[in-house]
């Protein structure tokens, strides 16, 4: 069986791309290495939810503490979002491919493909691109499709729904998109 290390975002992302790789006879590890994520409460809400989810699920996990460092070392604050998003993603997916690598995984991939809020395109270069550095597969599939219907689980399960992607930047994007609705 082909061993394959995924990167999770978040519990409610994970849906349907565990479903879709256990499906196709992967054994899948998740790896839940998000140092975006502001602040400490959320990034403990979006875990605690993970750990609620795996309890309905068979698998492991590899979970790493709550990193923000990693994060502002590397993103300056007046990036903008075509800009600050593929560092981010390279952030997340290089220490998959990274620890994929080290641990003798066949492959590697990422929930954030379920995502239609993020670059499908750029993730799979960004995926290809470490792949060949690091000489572990990628694993690309186009896991938009299960988007909603994860989501109306999750909410059936009362499992956690973030409002915002996780970063501070994209907090107080949200909060201002929703003051000036309100003006
Ligand atoms: S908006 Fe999302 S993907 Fe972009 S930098 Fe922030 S957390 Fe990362």
């Amino acid at each position: 069986m082909a061993k394959l290390l995924l990167h999770i975002c978040c519990a409610p992302c994970t849906i349907y791309p565990l479903s879709f790789l256990k499906e196709k006879g992967f054994e899948v590890t998740g790896f839940f290495y998000n140092p975006n994520i502001h602040p400490e409460e959320e990034f403990v809400r979006r875990r605690d939810a993970l750990y609620e989810f795996f309890r309905r699920e068979v698998g492991e996990v590899i979970y790493f503490d709550y990193l923000p460092e990693d994060f502002f070392i590397r993103i300056e604050p007046e990036l903008s979002p075509a800009e600050r998003c593929p560092q981010c993603w390279r952030l997340r997916l290089e220490k998959t491919a990274l620890y994929a690598q080290e641990h003798n995984f066949d492959y590697f991939s990422t929930t954030l493909l379920v995502s239609p809020y993020q670059d499908q395109a750029k993730l799979r270069t960004l995926g290809e691109e470490l792949s060949q550095k690091y000489k572990v597969k990628f694993f690309f599939e186009d896991f938009r499709t299960g988007f909603r219907e994860a989501h109306r689980k999750a909410n059936e399960w009362g499992l956690y729904l973030q409002k915002y992607c996780g970063c501070v930047y994209s907090k107080l994007e949200r909060e201002e998109a929703i003051s000036q609705k309100k003006r």
